[in-house]
């Protein structure tokens, strides 16, 4: 029975078995999905691009929440009760998570399978830790597709984590419809790592673990932080991004995140930004595609990598400016 289940897990499906497997909810076949959308192999992008093509149409309906916070600032525990609050409240929610700091070092930060323990076990919820690729662009990417796919699946709401040391969140900003950035109360913005840049694509600021002693200190944070944040321009979405406290262990404030959650999709479903950004989003995809498509296309051509190679060498010491080796690269792509 046991050796049949792990057969079964091993089991290449087709591509209709997949598309009506995903379709149908039915979780292994979707973690098979996002296997195969993730797979850096030639022939596996292929058929990943066939499957998305057909789970397109039943995608779009789901809402899209970006979180980001320093490594500590209470993640997963977070996610953990809101996600059961989601869940409380009917909703069926994906989560997956973006850990850059697993490729730079092989470990990961997010990744420890003790994380949402409670959640993983949650029949409304489904947790997808981040896909690995080559650049982070690639991570994207390939989240952006599990995402669609968790979609296809059902799933209504998604989650995207990802940890705030600063190269993911905008990659993260542009695949989500809200932005939530996690902050500590007293820790310092220096403390924190958190740059302005990130704190200006936040359509919230939640500080985290306000219970016990630290209540009074969230309470001063958020008086800080919404005076900060009035300093910056109003952006596209006409939207001033709240600044609220929430306690994940003791359950306070969760409820109002959502709230809040709800009230920026009625806003900007209404002053258009909702739909418009969406619009804005898709062509980023379409020009990482192409990007990421070129780039294989150099790389297959034995006589152009290698003069590739020639120049990212010459780039690396310095000797040629990006722009211009770039330019060359376009240069060489064209004649061959
Ligand atoms: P992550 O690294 O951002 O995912 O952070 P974690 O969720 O793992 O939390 C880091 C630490 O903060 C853990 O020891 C948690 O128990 C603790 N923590 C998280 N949320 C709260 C909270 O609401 N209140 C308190 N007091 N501690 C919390």
């Amino acid at each position: 029975m046991h050796q049949t289940s792990i057969l079964n897990l091993k089991k290449r499906l087709t591509l209709p078995e997949l598309t009506s497997g995903i379709l149908a909810g039915n979780r292994v076949t979707l973690s098979k999905g996002i296997t195969l959308v993730e797979s850096i192999l030639p022939e596996d992008e292929e058929m990943a691009a066939a499957l998305l093509e057909a789970l397109l149409p039943y995608t779009g309906q789901a809402l899209r929440i970006g979180i980001t916070g320093v490594p500590g600032v209470g993640k997963s525990t977070f996610i953990e009760t809101f996600g059961s609050y989601l869940t409380s409240i009917n909703k069926k929610l994906a989560v997956l998570t973006i850990d850059p700091s697993s490729q730079l070092t092989h470990g990961s930060i997010l990744g420890d399978k003790t994380r949402m323990e409670s959640l993983s076990k949650n029949p409304n919820a489904y947790i997808r830790p981040s896909a690995s690729g080559s650049t982070l662009g690639g991570i994207a990417h390939k989240t952006r597709e599990a995402a669609l796919l968790c979609e296809a699946a059902g799933f209504d709401t998604i989650i995207i984590e990802t940890v705030g040391i600063g190269q993911s969140e905008t990659a993260v900003k542009n695949m989500v419809d809200f932005f939530l950035l996690l902050m500590l109360a007293g820790a310092g913005d220096e403390l924190q790592g958190i740059k302005k840049g990130i704190m200006e694509m936040a359509d919230a600021l939640v500080i985290t673990k306000a219970d016990g002693e630290n209540k009074k200190k969230a309470a001063m944070a958020v008086a800080d932080y919404t005076h900060a944040l009035h300093l910056f321009q109003l952006p596209a979405s006409g939207w001033t991004a709240r600044v609220m406290t929430c306690s994940a262990k003791e359950n306070e404030g969760i409820a109002e995140v959502w709230d809040a959650i709800q009230q920026f999709e009625t806003h900007t479903k209404l002053n258009g930004f909702f739909v418009q950004n969406r619009k804005q989003q898709n062509k980023t995809w379409l020009y990482d595609c192409f990007n990421h498509l070129l780039q294989q296309e150099v790389k297959k051509s034995q006589t152009l990598g290698a003069q590739v190679n020639e120049l990212e060498k010459k780039v690396e010491a310095g000797s040629i400016s990006a722009y211009q080796a770039a330019k060359e690269m376009l240069k060489k792509f064209k004649a061959s």
